[in-house]
């Protein structure tokens, strides 16, 4: 039996964690679930899975779940603090790190340090302390396995004896593809204008509303481009991103005999988790078999950076290194939240990040404080250029 900790249960990919592991109840049993402020959700997934543990953000959400779920063994508790442990606690061998931003990053990496198979869907986390993160994953004998689906596909394309190295295994290029999102072939005059509800309509996934912006900026690739630079070892001229419309081939590795190997499947995140939770085994997911059949065409193209500058502020804060990864994703996170209260316009969210970048000096990232004070900078930062441009 595999026990589970899913870190931010009520999202997207929490809930597809769920519905695969409600197919599988002889192999998995879920040991805590947390959410932060959807309360009823989570009372009404503690009564299908009955955890020991629940964790939400504050006192008083804690007090109408520890209400709603009085019939329940689950012992309710709250705060950052409790999120770690959950995430290390000795009855829990698997966790899922599927927290969205940089809230995430604490309990990801206590899961690490505590040696845990950790199924990575918080690629902020990874982004904002990338080689301190991998360190304590090597250090402490944690298993990462990716679940975000190019980063899964890249997983299963590469030989498992793959060494996180350039040149390792006759490995070329990675191959990151991306659907190009809602506005891959929107007029870029009319931008500007775009609404929150727009921007979160991507045509092939189903997804929380903060990667669903980060899609349609394209910043949800240029995050990408440094999770696949940690996950997999590999510099930034060995990451090519490829504009793939129908997100049927969900990423590849190229070979230096000129061999391509790809992962395909229908778009349905179900997939890498049970792939992943499986690992190196294979369960049902409840994802349908891809009918290649019906499939028109396949596309494939260049990404357009003057359409979507977010992915070159992402390639340049790769190249940068350091904490400037750390500074690109506070400020974006922040841009974005702001853009969802529509407090600022689509195109603003690159000029907020732009403007951050300029503005801080990233350092080195020698500790997890220093990424947290570059974080925290960042973002009073990023609110500063906020609330000037909505102003404007
Ligand atoms: P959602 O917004 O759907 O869910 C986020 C989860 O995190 C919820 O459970 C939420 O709780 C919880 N949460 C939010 N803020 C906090 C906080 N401050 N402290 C603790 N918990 C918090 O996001 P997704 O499921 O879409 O994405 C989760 C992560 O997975 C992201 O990092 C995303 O980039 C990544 N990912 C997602 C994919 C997808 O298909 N959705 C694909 C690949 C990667 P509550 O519900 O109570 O607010
Ligand atoms: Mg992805």
């Amino acid at each position: 039996m595999q026990r589970i900790t899913i870190l931010g249960a009520t999202g997207s990919i929490g809930a597809s964690t769920l519905d695969v592991l409600a197919r599988h109840p002889e192999k998995y049993q879920v040991h805590a679930l947390t959410a932060h402020g959807r309360v009823d959700e989570l009372a009404a997934q503690c009564r299908a899975f009955r955890p020991a543990r629940a964790v939400v953000g504050t006192a008083e959400a804690a007090q109408r779940l520890a209400q709603l779920i009085a019939d329940l063994p689950t012992s309710v508790e709250y705060g950052a603090q409790a999120l770690c442990d959950v995430a290390a606690s000795p009855d829990t061998d698997t966790v899922m790190a599927a927290i969205v931003g940089g809230a995430g990053l604490a309990p990801t990496l206590a899961a690490a340090r505590a040696g845990k198979k950790v199924l990575l869907a918080n690629k902020e986390a990874l982004v904002m302390s990338g080689q301190l993160f991998m360190d304590a994953v090597k250090e402490h004998k944690a298993t990462l396995l990716p679940i975000d689906s190019e980063h899964n596909a890249i997983f299963q394309s590469l030989p498992q004896s793959y060494a996180r190295q350039p040149g390792d295994s006759g490995v070329a290029r990675i191959l990151l593809t991306a659907s190009g999102g809602p506005f891959l072939n929107r007029a870029v005059d009319t931008l500007e204008d775009v609404t929150p509800e727009e921007a979160c309509k991507h045509p092939n996934w189903v997804m929380g509303r903060k990667i669903s912006v980060d899609s349609a900026t394209m910043m949800n690739k240029g995050l990408e481009v440094i999770e696949a630079h940690w996950l997999f070892g590999a510099p930034a001229e060995m990451i090519e991103v490829v504009i793939h419309p129908q997100s049927v081939i969900h990423s590849m590795v190229s070979y230096v005999d000129g061999s391509v190997v790809a992962q395909l499947g229908n778009p349905d995140m179900r997939t890498p988790i049970a792939h992943a939770l499986a690992f190196p085994e294979r369960i049902e997911s409840g994802v349908g078999q891809l009918d290649l059949t019906r499939m028109a065409s396949l596309q494939f193209h260049r990404p357009d950076y003057q359409r979507f500058p977010c992915l070159a502020l992402a390639f340049e804060a790769l190249r940068d290194g350091g904490t400037a990864p750390a500074l690109l994703n506070a400020a974006n996170e922040v841009a974005v939240q702001a853009f969802l209260d529509r407090r600022i316009g689509f195109r603003d969210i690159d000029r907020v990040i732009g403007r951050v970048m300029d503005e801080i000096a990233h350092g080195a990232a020698a500790s997890i404080e220093a990424v947290m004070e570059q974080d925290a900078r960042a973002r009073a930062a990023a609110e500063r250029v906020v609330a000037g441009l909505a102003r404007a």
